[in-house]
């Protein structure tokens, strides 16, 4: 007979040996006080400064944002009451998808209760409804991508980490009457890369394949108005669907995609992850198109969070302390050992009371383990060098390794 919970427990104990087990920590958010929060620590509440949240520019907090959503719950309750197309499409939905399809020059917009719902969506609905189509897809895609195209059974081709010169390779061996969807990120979230967008697209559009982008880390912090990374590296016009979070720049909660009319109509009457499940709240919903204007409106928090992630690099770098060769907002300091980076987490939360969160195999490769700092503009340029003086300190109890540090100045 099987002992369920026995099994369980030596799976348990297995990802515990080999240091795959995801631990978090409770804290508690303070309204407008990002990034300080409460630790539920075990003698007691203590504060602490957060340095691995998504809420990249502190909109979660906003003080416009927070009472859109009030005014929204005040006016319309807690939830939407329903799935989108039974009784749940909220006056608020809709223009919150006409703001995205404005701010992405697309046609048509649609809103989902999570990013990872879109993926899944998204790439399943392509999957089953295009006959015979085959997925061209980056090796380091996100798991939401790679499950929604898992999902639907049809070929997936994996082309190299931002390798344009792969992916025709691969484009130009297959069918040429097939049709093809070539997926990737603009920025990939564990090394902080950026895709060669513009030459990725070339090379789709020279085989005639659509483009789907997920945009997750990059709207709202980069581009025109928050427009993403497409916008910014001038190829948005060659993009053909794109999937954006506002759970990350936007600092709420939902994801959303962009494209043509049909298309996106075709996601909202077939996509099981849109239409079995109730709607984003109402509140919710009005809270992420308050941040999407905001952030359309004025530059200011894209400005300031490029400014404190170039602070906390520069300040690794003289440090000496490695980082994953990183082009955008997100830094990731490179410890390379699983034990060795949960206990810098551990000693950085207890003796200095900064929250940075380890990354291990399998969400990176093993021996590549690190802490992502997530910097941002509500951090301030002294809680900046007090985070990087704590991991300094740190570094060399736990007798880690130095980098030199690079050469500046003519
Ligand atoms: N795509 C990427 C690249 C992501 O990193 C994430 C979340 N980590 C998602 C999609 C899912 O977004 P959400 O949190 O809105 O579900």
């Amino acid at each position: 007979m099987v002992d369920y919970r026995a099994f369980f427990a030596e799976k348990i104990s297995e990802i515990k040996g080999n240091g795959q087990y995801r631990t978090f920590i409770e804290i508690e958010r303070l309204a407008g006080r990002f990034p300080t929060a409460l630790h539920h620590h075990k003698d007691g509440p203590r504060e602490i400064t957060v340095w691995c949240s998504n809420d990249h520019l502190g909109m979660g907090q906003h003080p416009e944002v927070v009472a859109a959503m009030q005014r929204s719950i005040e006016r319309s309750g807690v939830a939407a009451g329903g799935s989108r197309n039974i009784s749940g499409t909220n006056h608020t939905h809709v223009l919150l998808e006409r703001e995205i399809a404005e701010l992405h020059g697309k046609e048509a917009g649609l809103t989902f209760i999570t990013g990872y719902a879109v993926n899944d969506a998204v790439l399943g609905v392509l999957g089953k409804l295009l006959p015979g189509v085959v997925f061209f897809s980056d090796e380091l895609n996100h798991a939401s991508m790679i499950l929604g195209m898992r999902a639907t059974r049809a070929e997936r081709r994996i082309f190299r980490h931002n390798d344009p010169s792969h992916l025709e390779e691969l484009l130009s061996a297959a069918d040429p009457d097939v049709p093809k969807v070539v997926a990737f990120e603009s920025i990939y979230s564990m090394d902080g890369d950026i895709a060669p967008m513009p030459e990725l697209c070339a090379v789709a559009k020279r085989h005639n394949a659509l483009v789907y982008v997920d945009e997750a880390h990059s709207v709202g912090m980069y581009g025109p108005g928050g427009a993403g990374m497409a916008a910014q590296l001038g190829c948005a016009d060659q993009v053909d669907l794109l999937m954006g979070t506002f759970a990350k720049g936007y600092g709420t909660a939902g994801g959303y995609l962009v494209g043509d009319a049909p298309i996106v109509d075709a996601v909202r009457s077939f996509a099981p992850a849109f239409i079995f499940t109730l709607a984003m709240p109402p509140a919710l919903a009005a809270a992420a198109l308050t941040s999407v204007r905001k952030l359309r409106e004025s530059d200011n928090e894209r400005i300031l969070l490029h400014h404190r992630a170039q602070l906390v690099k520069s300040l690794f770098q003289e440090a000496g302390i490695p980082l994953v060769s990183t082009e955008s907002h997100i830094v990731p300091v490179l410890v390379g050992d699983a034990h060795l980076c949960k206990e810098l987490a551990d000693r950085l939360l207890e003796d200095h009371l900064c929250y940075a969160q380890p990354i291990n195999f399998p969400s990176v490769p093993r021996g590549t383990e690190r802490l992502r700092i997530n910097p941002s503009p509500v951090h301030s340029p002294a809680a900046v060098r007090h985070f990087v003086s704590a991991v300094d300190e740190v570094w060399d109890d736990l007798g880690l390794p130095r980098v030199p540090a690079p050469v500046t100045g003519s």
